[in-house]
């Protein structure tokens, strides 16, 4: 039988509930149990495929094609699952859902309300991610804080499924932020009384509460939030901000935090297994040397907005012995030849990551040139791809008005243009190619050797592609397509062997790469690095 537990945060957003959710589930996978994480987000939108990376942070897609919230990245990263669809509901989705079964008379005579159709619609959302996975636990977060008024609705469903579920079958953890206060040299608990009083206003009363803070949290100011808040002392954990997210199972872990949850659901506690987490967070506290990638994009201003292919290159950078710096770099400032020059002369390694739209994109093919030119090691993702391509044939291929039909409608030289697929689509939300398809990988190249095998699994999320018919002039020229669709119709990934590693690939390998094990392509990348620095110490 599945065991429920739900998550809520209280003061402010951005407290980091998601990697709390992740952590947990990380614990409880470490004692053998299985679980799932699902998150519930209460915005409008259907889903966050629409919105602006600066509202919203980085779209994460799952291997079924699901446009989902940057926490799912953690959620996979932390528990090394791959989710789906049903692990990210939003208001929007919940609404589209209650609306049509309205239009097609399935409530034909009632009154169609937020209770009790809505909130039984998000506790089919938890039913349906049951059913699904079959978990020991499955772990919901809410996104938004107690208090905001859009994520009632899902704070009554919780509530009424913690009574069907029945008593000891579910818990609730309340994530919340004791600020500091410099001047007095205090950590004030009132902010997050008063946002417990509202969520048992609400009807629920949390069994744990979460302590996000700067400084310890001494053993008096515990006893006065139990108290306060009414939940036991040994219920109250504190988590406090670390250099690396991957050490917040470990903090939680010391004080026994899955334990304690075991112990309210009613089930016996296990020796975890945290052996290979906890040999990954000593090798991200020793590792020493430094390198600096570049990454130029066009959301630099909102690290979040490329979460995933920062935590890849960490990844990766581990593997190699390397603490990662990234060098934000907006790509617009690569205004010429020699400022792009500049502005690479300090780094190791250039990344362009996805993106759309025209803004920025000069800027990325004169990134991309210095780094060919110049035998700078350089990965390419999706949109990177496109603009490898765009650059050699400008500059190389000698196709000088090379573009894509995204930045210019008109352009007599497509070399990246629409998928035939994408030609009648209309409308913008989750009409991409979406989601995991197959590649199948050229013999003896250098995407095939960093894989090591002849055919991978990929997920995607684009409209565009490399134009067929420029395909035999880029390679005559000698751009190697390293990476094909099973029906050899669409370019996957590219390369151009001559440099140590100048690799592109249509997909987004960033939603792949776990801390405990890093993606090929960025491997790749990061030896590439370390390949050039052992030989320059050797000249
Ligand atoms: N804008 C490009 C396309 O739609 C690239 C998309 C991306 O980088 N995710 O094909």
């Amino acid at each position: 039988m599945t065991k429920y537990i739900f998550i809520t945060g209280g003061v402010v957003s951005s407290l980091g509930k998601g990697i709390v959710a992740a952590s947990l589930g990380k614990l409880l996978r470490a004692r053998g149990y299985s679980v799932a994480i699902q998150k519930f987000d209460p915005y409008i939108n259907v889903d966050p495929g629409t919105m602006s990376p600066f509202q919203h942070g980085e779209v994460f897609v799952t291997d079924d094609g699901a446009e989902t919230d940057l926490d799912l990245g953690h959620y996979e990263r932390f528990t090394n699952t791959s989710l789906h669809q049903i692990n990210n509901v939003t208001s929007g989705s919940v609404y589209q859902t209650v609306i049509a079964k309205e239009r097609k008379g399935e409530y034909l005579g009632a009154t169609v309300q937020v209770i009790p159709h809505i909130t039984n619609e998000i506790k089919a959302r938890l039913q349906m991610a049951t059913k699904h996975f079959s978990p020991d636990f499955l772990i919901a977060e809410i996104g938004g804080t107690i208090g905001d008024i859009e994520s009632l609705p899902f704070i009554e469903a919780i509530r009424q499924f913690r009574l069907e579920e029945g008593i000891g079958n579910s818990i609730s953890v309340h994530v919340t932020l004791l600020p500091y206060l410099q001047t007095s040299g205090e950590l004030k608990t009132k902010p997050s009384q008063h946002s417990v009083y509202v969520l048992r206003s609400y009807g629920i009363q949390p069994e744990i509460l979460v302590c996000r803070t700067q400084i310890p949290i001494s053993k008096q100011e515990k006893e006065k939030m139990a108290l306060f808040c009414s939940v036991q002392k040994e219920c109250v954990f504190e988590c406090k901000d670390m250099k690396s997210i991957y050490e917040v199972p470990l903090a939680l872990e010391e004080q026994n935090m899955a334990g304690i949850a075991l112990k309210l659901l009613n089930l016996k506690d296990k020796k975890p297994n945290l052996t290979s987490w906890e040999n990954l967070v000593n090798k991200i506290k020793n590792t020493k040397n430094e390198i600096t990638v570049a990454l130029a994009g066009k959301y630099t201003e909102l690290n979040d907005a490329y979460i995933s292919v920062v935590e890849s290159l960490k990844h990766a950078g581990l593997e190699y012995d390397y603490k990662v710096n990234v060098k934000w770099l907006a790509s617009e400032d690569c205004k010429n030849m020699e400022i792009t020059k500049e502005l690479l002369s300090d780094v190791d390694a250039l990344v362009i990551p996805g993106g759309f739209g025209v803004r920025g994109i000069e800027g990325k093919l004169n990134a991309i040139r210095y780094a060919r030119e110049s035998n700078l090691p350089f990965l390419g993702l999706c949109l990177g791809l496109q603009c490898c391509v765009i650059e050699y044939a400008r500059n190389v291929a000698g196709l000088v008005n090379a573009n894509s039909t995204e930045f210019d409608e008109h352009t007599k030289t497509p070399v990246i243009d629409l998928m035939t697929e994408q030609k009648n689509v209309a409308g913008y939300g989750g009409t991409m190619r979406l989601g995991s398809y197959p590649c199948i990988l050229k013999d003896g190249s250098v995407a095939q050797k960093a894989y090591g095998k002849k055919q991978i699994e990929e997920r995607h999320r684009h409209r565009y592609e490399v134009n067929n018919e420029y395909k035999k002039i880029l390679q005559e020229k000698g751009l190697v397509i390293s990476g094909c669709s099973p029906d050899g119709l669409l370019a996957e990934i590219v390369e151009y062997p001559k440099n140590d590693w100048h690799v592109a690939c249509q997909f987004h390998p960033e939603f792949k790469s776990r801390p405990e094990e890093a993606h090929p392509l960025f491997k790749g990348l990061i030896k590439a690095v370390k390949n050039q620095k052992l030989r320059k110490n050797k000249q």
